[in-house]
């Protein structure tokens, strides 16, 4: 059911990136007990970075998006795939904000918006490149399309919408549409007019029944829209037990003891999906020996 789109639109002088993903986020909501508030904020900066992993054409580049905002539900990290899977966490899930009157989940208030937006685009090169601009409102689409004007000189429009009742999330989904050099004031025009309308997505996906694409021809119907490549958005968490024993090894002998010996083992969360690993006294007592043997390798190696 969920789905990424990338598209062009008025002879591809315009880029759009749409995405539709309830079971993606309602995973998130799951794993991590968020509150409704919560959900939405983890939603909304889980969309985008299935967008902006998805905007990069290395094969296994990833975008990390860090929201810095100051406010009780604590800082959002969310790391983007080129294949438009997403990991995501938020600090304090549990922070709950009622409605206001029209409806509204106050995410701006749980995210904050005395801080920074950090995006950390790894492209598998020797560096990572980092860019960061100031939160404009901590509702996560203005923050973004923030990041792409003043971080990377590229005027964006940004939609992103999750609603839900008493079980769940009913509705997730985005828009990010980019204007290419050479696009002529008069499609901008209509691009910004269309995306006044991008508010009615969520309904019209999840209360009039229509398929994504369908939104888009409805949305951009005087822009011809054509669709390029379409993709599965999932919640994917690439954790596993090598990766903890490489963290593990990089504690030392004398930690790694000293864990095994008070602690009789250990174990490690992962807080990006809440997977639990433990270790025995004596595999850590194996961990201490390779670390120490690492470490007496290297000091050979300098010798
Ligand atoms: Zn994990």
């Amino acid at each position: 059911m969920d789905k990424l789109i990338k598209g062009l639109l008025a002879d591809s002088t315009v880029n759009f990136y749409a995405i539709n993903a309830p079971e993606l986020v309602e995973r998130a909501r799951l794993t991590h007990k968020t509150s409704p508030v919560c959900t939405a904020a983890l939603g909304r900066a889980l969309m985008a970075a299935s967008i902006l992993g998805a905007m990069q054409k290395v094969p296994d580049a990833e975008v990390s998006l860090i929201f810095r905002g100051g406010g009780p539900a604590g800082n959002i990290v969310c790391v983007g795939r080129q294949d438009g899977s997403v990991k995501g966490l938020i600090a304090n899930p549990a922070v709950d904000l009622p409605a206001n009157e029209n409806g509204k989940l106050p995410v701006g208030e749980a995210v904050g918006k005395n801080g920074t937006l950090t995006v950390i685009t790894d492209l598998r090169m020797k560096e990572a490149y980092t860019g960061q601009s100031a939160l404009v409102s901590g509702e996560i689409a203005e923050d973004i399309a923030a990041y792409f004007a003043n971080s990377q000189q590229q005027p964006s429009a940004v939609f992103l919408g999750v609603h839900m009742n008493s079980t769940g999330v009913t509705s997730a989904c985005g828009l990010i549409v980019q204007a290419m050099p050479g696009c002529s004031d008069e499609v901008l025009e209509k691009v910004e007019k269309r995306m006044y309308s991008a508010q009615e997505m969520p309904n019209l996906i999840s209360e009039a029944g229509m398929s994504l694409e369908q939104v888009i021809d409805w949305l951009f119907s005087d822009l011809s829209p054509r669709i390029i490549e379409e993709t599965t958005p999932l919640l994917h968490c690439d954790c596993n037990r090598e990766r903890l024993e490489r963290a593990l090894l990089g504690m030392g002998d004398t930690e790694l003891l000293k864990m095994a010996d008070e602690q009789n083992g250990a174990t490690l969360l992962c807080h990006f999906c809440n997977t639990e690993y433990s270790f025995t006294k004596d595999e850590l007592t194996v961990l201490a020996a390779a670390a120490k043997a690492a470490q007496t390798e290297r000091k050979d190696a300098h010798a």
